[in-house]
C-alpha cells in the first residue's frame, strides 16, 4: 500500500516567522518521507525570521544570549555553531561580548532559521506559499484557507502562528496625528523612523524592548535631537547580569496558588539568592523557565491578576536589552539627550512646527509640556484585541471556531494547543502556537519557550493528521 502523491494529507501552518517555521521543521523531523504536505503561509521573503528577525537594522540585537536560542529543541547549541561556522566575530565584532556571551544582530538568527529550513524547501518537503491569509472556512472535515492570490487550498490540520499584532496607538495621539509625517504608528513596518530627522525631538511611547530598539536606532543613525520615552509607571525594560548564571530557585514543588504568594516567594528567593552573590536576574530566569507551571498552579482569577498587575513588572525584568543597546541609551541618558519619564499623554496639540504634548506624570506629580517633532508610538503588539486584528481571525471568531482566551492574551487553546470556539469544544484540526497561546500557557514569548512550544505542536499536529493519511492510504490501495 503507498500513498498516492496528491493524496497526501495537508498541514496549513498560517504564519511563517519562527513559530511557524519552527512548528514545519518538527514536522519534517516528525513525519517522514513526504507523507504530508506541509504549506507554510508567509508574505515575507524568507521562512523564519518573522516580525522580530526580519529586520536589517545592526543595532537589532537578539535580547537573551545566542546559547540559549535554537530551532532545535534537542540541541541548544545549534544557532551557536552556526554562528562558529561563519565566524561571526569578523562580520559582526561587537556581537561578543568580554565574558565570552555573544548577542548576535537579529537579522542573524532569522537567516540561521532560514538557512536550517532552505534543504526543506528545496526537497519539498515544505512548501512557502508567499501570500496572506484572508479567511479560514469549515469545508466538510477540512479547513478551507483562502489566501490573498486568490487560490484557496483545503487542509486536514491548520497552525495559527501568526503571533503578533500590529500596534494600537493611543486614542489621544491618533486623534491628532493620524497622517504626520512623523507619526510612527507602526515602529516594525519597513524604513518606520525614516522621516525622522537628525535634530528632531522625539517622543517614544512606551519604555520596553521595542523603545530600547528604537532609540538605539536613531542614536546609532547620529540623531542629535532630544528624546523622552514615557511609560505610565517609567519602567524601563533591564539589562543582563554580568556574565552566566544558571537559574535560582524552585517555584513548582510547592505549588503556588496566588499572584500576591508569587510574589511574595520571588522577593525571597532574591534576598536569599543575594547572599551566594547571585542577582535577580537568575531568579526571574527560575520563575520562566518554570513559568508554564507555575501558570498551570494558578487559578484563572490569580492569572488574571497576574496580567493585570504584575505584568508591566515582570515585563521589564524578564525582556532584557541587548548589553550593546543598553549601553548606548545610558550614555545618552548620561549625557542629557534622552530622559525617561513615569507618565502618560494627556492632550496634544500644534504649536507652530512643533507637536505640543501634554503629560501626566504618574503618582500625582503634576503635568510636563513638551513640544516635539516626532512621535513614535512602542507600546508592543496589541494582543488583546488580536480577534479582530486581521480579516481570518475576525472570521473564524464570527464563525465561532476561536474567542478570546479568559486572561486576554491570545487565542483560548487546551494543554495540547487544540483551539476552543465559543462553545467552548475543541475545533478538530485547528491548532494554535506560540505567544498567542500564551493564555494557556503563561511564559510562551521568548525563543527559549516558543522553541519547546512548537516541537509539542508538531507533535500533537502528527496525532491529528495520522487518521487523515490511513484513510487515504485505504482509499488509494
Ligand atoms: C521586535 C521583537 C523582537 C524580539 N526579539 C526577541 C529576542 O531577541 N529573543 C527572544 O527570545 N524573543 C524575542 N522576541 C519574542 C518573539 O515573540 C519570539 O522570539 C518569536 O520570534 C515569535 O515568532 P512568531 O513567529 O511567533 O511571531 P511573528 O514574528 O509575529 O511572526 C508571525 C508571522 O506571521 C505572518 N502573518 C501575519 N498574518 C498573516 C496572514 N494572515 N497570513 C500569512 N502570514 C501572516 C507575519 O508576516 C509574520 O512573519 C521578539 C519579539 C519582537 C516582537
Amino acid at each position: 500500500m503507498t500513498l498516492l502523491k496528491n493524496s497526501r494529507p495537508v498541514v496549513a501552518i498560517i504564519g511563517g516567522g519562527f513559530t511557524g517555521s519552527a512548528v514545519a521543521w518538527n514536522l519534517t523531523r516528525a513525519i517522514p518521507n513526504h507523507e504530508v504536505q506541509i504549506v507554510v503561509h508567509e508574505p515575507r521573503k524568507n521562512l523564519g525570521a518573522g516580525l522580530a528577525y526580519d529586520t536589517s537594522d545592526p543595532t537589532h540585537r537578539i535580547n537573551v544570549p545566542a546559547e540559549r536560542m535554537s530551532l532545535d529543541a534537542d540541541d541548544g547549541g545549534d544557532f551557536m555553531a552556526w554562528l562558529a561556522e561563519r565566524s561571526v566575530e569578523q562580520t559582526d565584532p561587537e556581537a561578543q561580548l568580554p565574558d565570552g556571551r555573544i548577542f548576535p544582530r537579529r537579522a542573524d538568527f532569522g537567516a540561521y532559521v532560514a538557512a536550517r529550513l532552505k534543504p526543506m524547501i528545496l526537497d519539498g518537503r515544505i512548501q512557502h506559499a508567499r501570500c496572506e491569509v484572508v479567511a479560514i472556512e469549515r469545508d466538510a472535515s477540512c479547513w478551507r484557507i483562502r489566501r490573498s492570490d486568490g487560490t484557496t487550498l483545503l487542509a486536514d490540520s491548520v497552525v495559527i502562528a501568526t503571533s503578533h499584532p500590529s500596534p494600537a496607538a493611543p486614542r489621544t495621539l491618533a486623534a491628532l496625528l493620524e497622517g504626520h509625517p512623523r507619526f510612527v504608528a507602526d515602529p516594525t513596518a519597513a524604513n518606520a523612523l525614516a522621516t525622522i530627522r537628525p535634530g528632531n525631538d522625539v517622543l517614544i511611547v512606551g519604555n520596553g524592548l521595542t523603545g530600547a530598539d528604537i532609540a538605539a536606532s536613531l542614536l546609532a543613525r547620529g540623531h542629535t535631537g532630544h528624546i523622552t520615552a514615557i511609560s505610565r509607571r517609567g519602567l524601563r525594560s533591564r539589562g543582563h547580569a554580568f556574565g552566566t548564571q544558571e537559574p535560582h530557585g524552585d517555584f513548582i514543588s510547592r505549588p503556588i496558588k496566588s499572584a500576591r504568594l508569587l510574589t511574595r516567594r520571588i522577593r525571597e528567593t532574591i534576598k536569599q539568592a543575594a547572599l551566594f552573590d547571585v542577582s535577580w536576574h537568575a531568579v526571574l530566569d527560575a520563575v520562566r523557565a518554570q513559568g508554564q507551571a507555575i501558570w498551570r498552579n494558578l487559578p484563572i482569577a490569580e492569572r488574571r491578576r497576574i496580567v493585570r498587575h504584575l505584568r508591566p513588572f515582570w515585563d521589564v525584568h524578564r525582556f532584557r536589552i541587548a548589553p550593546q543597546v543598553e549601553n548606548a541609551i545610558d550614555a545618552a541618558i548620561g549625557a542629557g539627550q534622552m530622559e525617561s519619564l513615569a507618565a502618560s499623554v494627556s492632550a496634544v496639540s500644534y504649536f507652530g512646527d512643533k507637536i505640543r504634548v501634554a503629560m501626566r506624570l504618574s503618582r500625582r506629580k503634576g503635568t510636563v509640556l513638551r513640544d516635539i517633532d516626532a512621535v513614535v508610538v512602542a507600546t508592543g503588539p496589541a494582543h488583546g484585541s488580536v480577534l479582530s486584528s486581521q480579516p481570518y481571525l475576525d472570521g473564524l471568531a464570527g464563525a465561532g471556531h476561536i474567542r478570546l482566551d479568559p486572561v486576554g492574551l491570545g487565542l483560548d487553546c487546551d494543554q495540547r494547543s487544540r483551539l476552543i470556539g465559543a462553545n467552548g469544544e475543541v475545533q478538530p484540526g485547528l491548532f494554535v502556537a506560540g505567544p498567542l497561546a500564551r493564555g494557556a500557557f503563561g511564559e510562551l514569548m521568548g525563543l527559549p519557550q516558543v522553541t519547546l512550544h512548537a516541537r509539542d505542536v508538531a507533535f500533537e499536529v502528527k496525532s491529528d493528521v495520522a487518521p487523515h493519511a490511513i484513510a487515504r492510504t485505504e482509499t488509494a490501495a
